[in-house]
């Protein structure tokens, strides 16, 4: 998908109703995603969502290190987002700053209710995410690999995460801001869901919203991410049936 120059455009939203890249009001951006691209990882996904591009590993259930970290009834779950130095427009500095320090915490603590965390005790689960071309909402489109890559670890899971931004521009509600819309538009509110169960995990928000918007806000997000939660699982799908199928292929070889 084409990036927008980070310039203040006239208008995030014509008289159409069409935003600055050409979507409607409720459109989310090309998604591409795929399981397992990472063979030395336990776990992987590469997924993107408009001009993002995202790589997500796990490690785990292994040992915990330093051991006195480990807890006795259930794993340590760690995350860590990180931007390469090439993935915004300016060059990012390759020392951790804080906003991702904080984004590996708000990422984490979205993805941990999908875990069944006490079936591995004392180990720890590690998902590592990376940030290859970043177009906000880049902690959405983490959520959605992470989520994958834990899947496709094998780790058991209550079930995927799907996450969103929704937000406000020129006083109309947007699903799934870039990030000229993320930086001059009038609200941000970042969702994640997990589903079967439709349980929010995650919920941020920066800007201004009466009442009523912040509820059309939630019942776009539900619908945003169930969108989201079906790529996800064609993927999964797309990753194991073919190894189911180039298994069965084996056997009869
Ligand atoms: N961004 C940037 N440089 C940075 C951090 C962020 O250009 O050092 C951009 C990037 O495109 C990101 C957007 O700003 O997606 C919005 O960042 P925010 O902190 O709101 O998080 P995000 O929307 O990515 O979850």
């Amino acid at each position: 998908m084409e990036l927008i120059k980070l310039e203040k455009p006239e208008k995030l939203i014509d008289e159409n109703n069409i935003r600055v890249d050409g979507r409607k009001l409720n459109d989310l951006r090309p998604i591409k995603m795929e399981v397992g691209v990472l063979p030395k990882a336990n776990g992987s996904a590469y997924v993107e969502m408009g001009g993002n591009k995202i790589l997500a590993s796990v490690y785990g259930p292994r040992e915990v290190h330093p051991r006195h970290l480990a807890e006795s009834n259930k794993a340590v779950f760690r995350c860590l987002y990180r931007m390469a130095t090439f993935s915004v427009d300016e060059r990012k500095s390759p020392a951790p700053s804080r906003r991702e320090n904080e984004l590996s915490m708000v990422i984490g603590q979205a993805l941990e209710p999908a875990i069944f965390l006490n079936y591995y005790p004392k180990t720890m689960i590690e998902c590592t995410i990376l940030v290859i071309q970043a177009d906000g909402g880049t902690r959405c489109a983490s959520i959605n690999a992470a989520s994958l890559a834990l899947a496709d670890a094998g780790i058991a899971m209550r079930g995927l995460v799907s996450a969103v931004a929704i937000g406000k521009a020129d006083g109309k509600l947007i699903v799934d801001l870039n990030n000229v819309e993320d930086q001059f538009g009038e609200g941000d509110l970042p969702i994640a869901i997990l589903y079967p169960l439709k349980e929010v995990s995650l919920i941020q928000f920066d800007g201004i919203l009466t009442n009523e918007e912040f509820q059309q806000c939630i019942n776009l997000a539900y619908d945003a991410c169930e969108i989201i939660f079906n790529k996800q699982i064609e993927a999964l799908h797309k990753r194991y049936s073919k190894e189911i199928i180039e298994k069965d292929n084996k056997k009869e070889a």
